[in-house]
Parts: C-alpha cells; sequence; structure tokens
C-alpha cells in the first residue's frame, strides 16, 4: 500500500483547503488529517481521508500521525491575527513542541519530505517601521528580532528544521507565509485576520443598516495579502523543490494600506462606511511587504491572484456564512 501524507492542522484554514486540494488530485486514501479540534469544527472536512483529533504537541501524538507517512505537512500551530498573538505570546510559542515532536518523529519514521509553515512574522522589528517599506527578503530576518512570541517559535522552529536536515538527514522545506486569506477561514471569534475580519464588519454594518465600522491602528499601515489558491500552488513548489534548502518568502508582493483593503470591500459590499480609528488596538508593524525576487527566480512564479479578486470570492463566502447564521 502506498504510504500516507500527513496534514498537521487539517481542521484550519490552510491544512482544510491542502487536504481539498490533494482530495482533488486522487489522493484521497493516501491522506491523514490531523487536527486538535473536534471534527465538527474543522472548516473542511473529508469522510473518503482518514481524519484524526489529536493534540500534535505530545510526542506519542505525532509518532501515532506520522506513522506509516512519506511526507508531513506541519500547518498546526496555536494562532490567529494580530488580536491573538499579541495577547497569547506563551499559547503561541507552546506551538514549539508540535514542530519539534512532529520532526522527531519524522527522522524516526524516515519520513521523505517534511514542510513546515514559517511565518512574515520572523522579520525583524526595525526592518518594518515604515508604512513605506520595501519588500522583506529572506536576509532580513537576522539580526533577530522577530515578533514577540509567535514570530520568536517560527524562527526557532525554522532553525530546528535546518539542524534536523543537516544533522539527521530529514528533508525539510520551509515558506514564510505573508497574510493569507481566502474563503473557509476563521472571520470572527478574536482569532480572525485582517481581510476577513474586515469583511465581518463591512457585512455586518450593511446587514444592520449602520453607518461606521471600527478600524484598527490609523489605516496607514501596510501589508501584502495571498489568495489561499497561490499559497497551495506555492507549497507545493517547495516541498518537492530538490534544491531549496532554505526558508523562502510565500506571499503577494502587491503592497496595501489596511485603508485601500477596507476600500475595496466597500467596493465590493456597494456601500461607503465612516471609519472610527482605534489607535489602541494591536495593529502589529507599521509596513509589510513580500520582496518575491527569491521565488521568482528558483520557480519563474510568483504569488499574483490579484487582491480584489481573491477578495471578491471571501467576501462571497463570509457573507454567505453570516447570513445563513442570522
Ligand atoms: P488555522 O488556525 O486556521 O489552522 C491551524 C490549525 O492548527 C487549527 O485548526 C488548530 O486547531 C490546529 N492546531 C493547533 N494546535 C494544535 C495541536 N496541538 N495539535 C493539532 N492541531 C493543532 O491557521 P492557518 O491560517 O490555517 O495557518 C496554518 C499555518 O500557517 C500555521 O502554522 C500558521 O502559523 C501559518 N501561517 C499562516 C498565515 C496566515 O495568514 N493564515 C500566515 C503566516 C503563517
Amino acid at each position: 500500500m502506498a504510504k500516507k501524507i500527513l496534514v498537521g492542522g487539517a481542521g484550519g484554514f490552510i491544512g482544510g483547503h491542502l487536504v481539498a486540494s490533494l482530495v482533488q488530485q486522487g489522493l484521497a486514501n493516501n491522506i491523514r488529517a490531523v487536527d486538535i479540534k473536534p471534527f465538527d469544527e474543522w472548516y473542511q472536512r473529508f469522510p473518503q481521508v482518514e481524519n484524526l483529533q489529536l493534540d500534535l504537541r505530545l510526542k506519542d501524538a505525532c509518532e501515532k500521525a506520522v506513522s506509516g507517512t512519506e511526507r508531513v505537512y506541519n500547518l498546526a500551530a496555536d494562532m490567529g491575527g494580530m488580536g491573538f498573538i499579541e495577547n497569547n505570546k506563551g499559547l503561541c510559542m507552546l506551538s514549539v513542541l508540535i514542530n519539534t515532536h512532529l520532526l522527531m518523529a519524522a527522522k524516526d519514521a524516515g519520513v521523505e519530505r517534511f514542510f513546515y509553515a514559517s511565518s512574515a512574522c520572523v522579520y525583524a522589528a526595525d526592518k518594518q517601521t515604515d508604512p513605506a517599506v520595501t519588500g522583506l527578503k529572506e536576509a532580513d530576518a537576522y539580526p533577530a528580532m522577530p515578533e514577540d512570541g509567535y514570530g520568536w517559535e517560527k524562527l526557532f522552529s525554522e532553525r530546528l528544521c535546518r539542524h534536523f536536515r543537516e544533522d539527521f538527514g530529514v528533508t525539510t522545506r520551509v515558506a514564510r507565509f505573508h497574510n493569507v486569506y481566502g474563503p473557509h477561514g476563521t472571520y470572527d471569534g478574536g482569532r480572525e485576520k485582517a481581510p476577513a475580519a474586515i469583511c465581518r464588519k463591512v457585512i455586518a454594518a450593511k446587514l444592520a443598516g449602520k453607518k461606521d465600522i471600527e478600524i484598527w491602528g490609523d489605516g496607514h499601515q501596510t501589508r501584502s495579502f495571498m489568495y489561499i489558491d497561490d499559497c497551495l500552488f506555492g507549497i507545493d513548489k517547495i516541498i518537492t523543490s530538490k534544491t531549496l534548502t532554505f526558508p523562502i518568502n510565500l506571499g503577494s508582493a502587491e503592497k496595501v494600506s489596511i485603508n485601500q483593503l477596507v476600500d475595496i470591500v466597500e467596493s465590493i459590499a456597494g456601500i461607503k462606511l465612516k471609519r472610527n480609528y482605534n489607535l489602541s488596538a494591536p495593529k502589529g508593524v507599521n509596513g509589510r511587504n513580500s520582496d518575491n525576487t527569491l521565488i521568482k527566480q528558483v520557480f519563474g512564479w510568483e504569488p499574483a491572484t490579484p487582491l480584489r479578486a481573491g477578495m471578491e470570492k471571501t467576501y462571497a463566502w463570509i457573507y454567505d456564512q453570516m447570513t445563513r447564521r442570522a
């Protein structure tokens, strides 16, 4: 029987889409989907796949999850948007147990390929003080001063992947995701990120006939946002690469301010709202964008779904969820 593919964090946003894409490729019988959440809370779940509820912080759970697999995707982490990571640094750092125990289990089981989902939050704070930031290059992660808590965990886990490759021969691949968005993800409850949160606020205002919304920060902070389909395509390129041993940016280079993101969502919704800026809410760094020189060099490709096109699909899904719920 063909060996299995483990997707850790399969009940989450990116993990759910990854399982969906592997199922579409005809690999359903080979997939083991694992998440700590109860099954009814998974964003996407496929009955034809082996689904397990396990806490991957535990070593024996990782051994069970990895057993008989040839490929591991580690997308499991205790994470969320700025509102979550700024207030839960200890919890974010505990995800170090997930990657550590998965790597140890992968090494013992002779796994052929191991993918780790890192983040743009590894980048040093002093390179992100200006909204007019130039794109962050892979080398900008050092000297290290990442996002406290979440970013330090990501940087350490990246490093662990490197040393498991160098010392134990585990073929590890690491991508630094820059804000991923799309349907089937968190849009409320405190872990949501800006694109989904703004869609939710605009839709709630529209449905309630309200004329204003709250924006975290002054709206001038800049980011880039990658549509989920680009993320999946990039993950596949990176995990199958023969040569790419070091962490690589996987993100869009279409930089926008939060105000411009709100403009897009308002125009999709067909309304204009008064913006109340909450300057004491968590807002993260002032400016962040992905420098895609390396990914273009290695794959001749970069994430390029226009923000407006991806946001239309995301808005439609969140609108559907909210009106159904109502
Ligand atoms: P998500 O929160 O939707 O998914 C993560 C999943 O991991 C959740 O379903 C959660 O229940 C699961 N999980 C948490 N602790 C676990 C444990 N102990 N055992 C098993 N499962 C556990 O997040 P996502 O957006 O899908 O992110 C996936 C990965 O990509 C994460 O590592 C995240 O840090 C990274 N990442 C995401 C983004 C983004 O914009 N979404 C940006 C940078 C990095």
